[in-house]
């Protein structure tokens, strides 16, 4: 029979129990911390707060932040809670909003993680049956060792593609029989652009699950990719500085993702007063790392905005919920005045008929912020007239200012004239920070 769970004792647990096991877990962990990170310490000196006040996960709103500021004040080894030698691996973040931040394991760090990643792809419906495709990239980034090391221990037999060359990536798919593509969305949306280009159907690609994280995609973009590629995806949550991805991922439901609290304690935060909010409302994600040894978070900002929620799910876990963060605080544009995600940009791209392939320009010119959004014209739509041209990006446009509330220039431009993405893909230029 086909493995429901990977770990079935924690990812079932009544939620009494896990509560339980967390404050265990974190009584120590902040023992850990005090004693090993000198950092963190003066953090809670200065607060006033000593390890014997967190008795359970009730007092952990007493705690000190952690924000990615401290972790770029600490590098490299200022957060550090292990000697080095008993470390065994290195990761950075992708940097995509500043300087890179440099993550430590121990060995049972790596074994927590990939475990992590296996629960995430049994979710997806793996099993020792399955190829797993890994096309996220290897090295530095989490991304492919996480999901490498999730399909080892689920017994997959494992393609370790890493990014890029898109052509060997289908060849070897096809050849190899490749069942679960495990890459950034973006990435598998233009390998099923490449798919259809080679006019390669669906049908024809083995493929049945996608495991896509590590940026923000939208609904309408998962539609997209799952018609491409004939398949059902899935979404993984993570982040360099709590391991990599599988912090948090998709069952059949895909009602959100659950997060694997036996290791990690979530908390919704209102990011201006730090309050912590009840579940359900809308606020900054906040993580704590209950197990791991050699870098371990307390009360870690994320900036990613999403909503949490312990709503039964019909797949049988118990692990607390969250919804598909759309942005991080710092993914937000500020528009004059006004608040943009880029994925209400895409949502409405895709409503309207076009590919996820756009980029946002804001600048300032004379005081004022300029708002441009180029958008790639389908093949099946491309036309050089000029009138026809004008009228859909009026269209976009109207679309775009009833989401958003502002209105963009739309210029529509030519097929696979905006740089397609390998990793995470680049969709805002922002040029007024470079002034
Ligand atoms: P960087 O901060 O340099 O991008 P990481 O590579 O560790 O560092 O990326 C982690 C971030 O990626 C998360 O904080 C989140 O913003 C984003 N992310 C990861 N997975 C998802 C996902 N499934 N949906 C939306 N955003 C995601
Ligand atoms: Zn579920």
């Amino acid at each position: 029979m086909e493995k429901k769970y990977y770990q079935p004792e924690f990812e079932t647990m009544p939620v009494e129990d896990i509560k339980k096991l967390q404050s265990e877990k974190l009584v120590k962990q902040v023992k850990h911390v005090y004693e090993n990170v000198e950092y963190y310490r003066n953090l809670m000196d200065e607060k006033g707060v000593k390890p014997e006040d967190i008795q359970s996960i009730d007092d952990l709103h007493k705690l000190p932040f952690l924000s990615k500021a401290d972790l770029r004040d600490a590098y490299p080894y200022g957060l550090l809670a292990k000697p080095l030698n008993e470390c065994v691996r290195i990761h950075s973040t992708s940097g995509t909003t500043g300087r890179r931040v440099v993550a430590f394991y121990t060995q049972h760090d790596v074994d927590l993680w990939e475990d992590c990643c296996a629960r995430a792809i049994v979710a997806a419906g793996g099993t020792k049956d399955d190829v797993c495709q890994v096309a996220y990239g290897y090295g530095l980034f989490t991304g492919g060792a996480g999901l490498h090391g999730g399909s080892h221990k689920v017994g997959c037999l494992t393609l370790p593609m890493s990014s890029g060359n898109t052509e060997r990536q289908i060849q070897f798919m096809t050849d190899l029989n490749a069942t679960i593509l495990c890459c950034t969305p973006s990435y598998a949306a233009y390998i099923g652009e490449s798919l259809k280009e080679r006019g390669i159907s669906p049908k024809d690609v083995p493929l049945k699950a996608g495991i896509f994280g590590a940026e923000p995609w939208t609904e309408e973009m998962r539609k997209g990719i799952e018609e491409a590629l004939g398949i059902k995806a899935y979404d993984i949550y993570g982040l360099t500085e709590t391991s990599g991805p599988g912090v948090a991922f998709e069952c059949c439901e895909q009602t959100g993702m659950h997060i694997n609290e036996d290791h990690f304690v979530a908390e919704i935060i209102d990011p201006d007063t730090g309050e912590v909010l009840p579940e359900g409302e809308k606020g900054e994600l906040v993580f704590t790392s209950l197990d791991k040894e050699a870098f371990p978070l307390l009360r870690y900002r994320t900036r990613d905005i999403c909503v949490l929620s312990r709503k039964k799910c019909s797949c049988g876990r118990t692990l607390i919920k969250m919804a598909k963060p759309m942005g991080r605080t710092d993914d937000m544009l500020i528009i004059r005045g006004v608040n943009v995600f880029p994925s209400q940009i895409e949502t409405v791209l895709l409503n309207q008929g076009y590919q996820p392939n756009y980029q946002i320009v804001v600048d300032r010119v004379n005081n004022n912020d300029t708002f441009d959004v180029n958008v790639e014209m389908t093949p099946e739509m491309f036309t050089d007239k000029m009138s026809e041209v004008l009228s859909l990006e009026r269209k976009l446009a109207d679309e775009m200012k009833i989401m958003l509330g502002i209105n963009p220039k739309v210029h529509l431009v030519a097929p696979k004239s905006i740089q397609r993405s390998e990793g995470k893909a680049v969709r805002v230029v922002d040029k007024r920070k470079l002034i």
